[in-house]
């Protein structure tokens, strides 16, 4: 048996204050919070200046989710309460500078949590641990290129280097960095859609020929029912809550589908509307199911049986543009929804009477996030959602379609632009015209792939483009050693995080510009774009005074590399160094190389950007291998009952994604505290528990159990037998081969788990 002794999940000695979960969300409690992170980490000028430029047209993007921006119009504060955390927290005034990192060896940050990592502000200079010693200390950015250039071409094979990126990258930086992965020789570019929306990608795609929602903000003004699940949007995308009133202004029905019954959902008060603010504010879901953990492709099944034995097909669409409906309908007519019902713990009589209301929809939109990603079975889900909506017609017509939320800032656009482990041949063929480099064609490795390979040997230098991977990935501790036997790791971040403590024989980091920073190059100004979840491209300008004049660009640093490799192999007559002082000719080779970007530069300067082609959407047509959409008949599949808790691992109100903001969940009256399990009332009673308990959590793989020691115990509205804990203090529990199937996303949202009380 395995001990947690990852310092990830630091012990916390009190139990946490807990007290009724909130109502509404937003509200004057969202701006004193604002106010509160905001003026904390920029002083007062900065927060004005700052807060006044996100998601502006002639500001930056927010560093938040990708939840897109209304087309032809700003507000005066174009920004959630998550967003402008987001924003303050790289705005910070606080420096990890050289006193910070020659005070503290790297054994002794290890023992700080993530939290306090986060806190000590922006690195201002690139850093270096070399073998042996305790501390990072400056190092120049050439002596960098020239240390990731020699390990690079020190390896046996280009397959032994891994290029990581995570979501935040801009258009630009990712295409420079899969140029450099390719140039050099690997498709080894697993980056962090594989850990989240991969299911979504390879579910699509073969359903409908995109792997990408197929929907506009303006579908939600005219859908008439959307079906949120698997999502938490108050806290992971807030202002998808504006689009969700609005739709029930214009009078289409909402309902939430989630094992919590999360704030956001409930109701909204939007915090520029004063009647909202100071009175009840505006209902959102007119109806929520609590289903249980991995229940949802019975739950939609159940759905699709309403809709065809009510007859309210659309006939036309499923004769003209769909393939596989003749199979699907005996499949869905022979399943018995008593065991639906059993699957998803909701009764029949509430099946049968969401269904009528479900038959009846004209338009419908089904959004997902995590809670559909992350599980064993959860291509098939994606699909089983697919196969509801195709019924009722609703891909490419108006107020339908599906919505898969993204919650990194440009994730969709890096894979757009071609963060890819597995390109396509014709994405090959066309960088290799675009470019002159003879491109790989051998499949990369994703996250886990990646991880695996570290731990054997196989891959010995890891690059990561943003992110926190140790803290992102499953099975925390598995993923440490993985990283920690490579020759070299290197980091190009913007604060101290984990990952950095968990160095190879050589670890760097590289320390960037952030979104909101002004990037000035040898020609002039540049700026980046990216794309939202909803396929619209446009411009993202940083605007303050970067935080040291030791920073550089992600496009300089990428190019930088490229050029010290250049000077190592076989010139390929990339001009990395004109690449990286004027985006223009990025932007270019991004046109030559991807469909879709036709005039790239001179659309981006339309103010509010352009959507790049959706076929499903704009024609009906589905890029499938029949060129048609597709029902997919599979069989209902859940993870199978046991004598454990089902674990979800879930987001606070404090965090975004691996960044933690504080220690509180306000939505869930959870405070100072994230060590915590969410458990039914009845299971605590069941196994002697009370509220404020310590337990130890158990996760078995195949021959050794890890323990997770010490979590506090506090009950919830939660279905029996499911249990919820915090990403990442959760990860150390998630085996890494325990993946979705087919995506290979890790199953973070159905983890059999042990719990017993704590005895140390
Ligand atoms: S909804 Fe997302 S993108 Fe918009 S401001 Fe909030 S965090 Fe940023």
């Amino acid at each position: 048996m395995k001990k947690d002794v990852n310092p990830l999940t630091p012990l916390e000695s009190k139990p946490p204050k807990l007290s009724k979960p909130k109502n509404s969300a937003a509200g004057i409690p969202a701006l004193i919070s604002t106010a509160r992170y905001g003026l904390g980490n920029m002083g007062v000028l900065n927060s004005l200046k700052n807060l006044a430029k996100v998601n502006d047209f002639d500001g930056f993007d927010c560093p938040g989710c990708a939840w897109p921006d209304p087309d032809n119009h700003r507000s005066f504060a174009e920004f959630c309460e998550n967003g402008a955390k987001a924003v303050a927290d790289e705005a910070t005034m606080n420096r990890a500078d050289i006193n910070f990192w020659s005070k503290w060896t790297v054994g002794e940050l290890s023992q700080k949590s993530d939290h306090w990592l986060n806190s000590q502000g922006r690195i201002t200079q690139p850093l270096v641990l070399m073998p042996g010693s305790e501390y990072y200390t400056p190092i120049s950015w050439n002596d960098s290129f020239d240390i990731i250039a020699d390990n690079l071409v020190s390896l046996d094979s280009p397959d032994e280097a891994v290029f990581y990126t995570s979501g935040r990258t801009s258009n630009e930086a990712a295409f420079l960095w899969q140029l450099l992965a390719r140039r050099f020789g690997t498709n080894n570019l697993p980056d962090c859609s594989n850990m989240c929306h991969e299911s979504s990608g390879v579910a699509l795609n073969e359903s409908i020929g995109i792997g990408k929602g197929t929907v506009t903000l303006d579908d939600f003004n005219s859908a008439d029912l959307i079906i949120v699940v698997g999502q938490n949007p108050g806290t992971n995308h807030p202002r998808m809550l504006t689009a969700l009133r609005d739709a029930r202004k214009n009078g289409a029905s909402v309902i939430s589908v989630n094992p919590l019954t999360e704030t956001g959902m409930k109701r909204f008060k939007h915090p520029q509307n004063p009647i909202e603010m100071f009175g009840l504010g505006s209902s959102i879901a007119d109806k929520h199911l609590k289903v249980k953990i991995n229940s949802d492709q019975a739950l939609f099944r159940a759905f699709s049986k309403s809709i065809i034995e009510s007859g309210n097909l659309d006939n036309e669409f499923i004769n003209d543009f769909t393939d596989g409906y003749e199979d699907y309908r005996k499949l869905v007519l022979n399943t018995d929804l008593d065991e639906i019902s059993e699957i998803t713990g909701i009764s029949t009589e509430e099946l049968t009477q969401v269904g009528e209301k479900i038959s009846n929809s004209k338009a419908t939109i089904v959004c997902w996030a995590m809670g559909i990603t992350q599980h064993k079975n959860s291509v098939a889900t994606i699909q089983e959602i697919v196969n509801f909506l195709l019924l009722g017609g609703n891909i490419g017509k108006p107020g339908a379609g599906v919505c898969p939320v993204r919650g990194h800032s440009n994730v969709q656009g890096d894979r757009t632009v071609g963060i890819n482990h597995k390109p396509s041949n014709s994405f090959i063929d066309n960088l290799e015209k675009s470019t002159g480099i003879i491109a790989p064609i051998k499949h990369g490795y994703d996250s886990v792939e990646a991880v695996r390979a570290m731990e054997s040997g196989d891959a010995k230098v890891f690059l990561a483009m943003g992110g926190n991977f140790v803290s992102a990935m499953s099975d925390t501790n598995r993923t440490s050693n993985a990283l920690s036997k490579c020759q070299l790791t290197v980091h190009i971040s913007t604060k101290p995080n984990r990952s950095h403590l968990v160095s190879g024989k050589i670890g760097l980091i590289l320390p960037c510009l952030g979104r909101t920073e002004i990037d000035v190059s040898p020609i002039g100004r540049q700026f980046v774009t990216v794309e939202n979840s909803m396929g619209v491209v446009h411009s993202s300008k940083g605007t303050s005074k970067p935080a040291s004049k030791h920073l550089i660009s992600e496009p300089s640093i990428v190019s930088g590399i490229g050029g010290a490799l250049e000077t190592r192999l076989e010139r390929s007559g990339i001009a990395w160094r004109n690449l990286s002082e004027n985006y223009d000719l990025v932007r270019d080779l991004i046109e030559k190389t991807i469909p879709g970007f036709e005039n790239y530069n001179q659309r981006i300067t339309s103010k509010s950007g352009f959507y790049l082609p959706n076929p499903p959407k704009d024609s009906r047509t589905f890029k499938t291998k029949n060129a048609l959409a597709n029902f997919f008949s599979h069989e209902i599949s859940c993870m199978p009952s046991s004598d454990k808790f089902m674990m979800m691992t879930i987001r606070s109100h404090d965090q975004y994604n691996t960044t933690i903001y504080g220690l509180d969940d306000r939505y869930r009256g959870i405070r100072n505290g994230r060590r915590v399990v969410l458990m039914n009332r009845e299971d605590l009673v069941e196994n002697n528990l009370e509220e404020g308990d310590l337990v130890d959590l158990s996760s078995d793989r195949e021959s050794e159990s890890v323990v997770s020691q010490n979590w506090y115990v506090v009950p919830y509205d939660i279905p029996r037998g499911n249990i919820a804990t915090y990403f990442p203090e959760s990860n150390v529990l998630i085996p890494l081969d325990s993946v979705a199937d087919r995506s290979n996303t890790p199953t973070s949202k159905s983890v059999p788990i042990g719990i017993k009380k704590s005895t140390s």
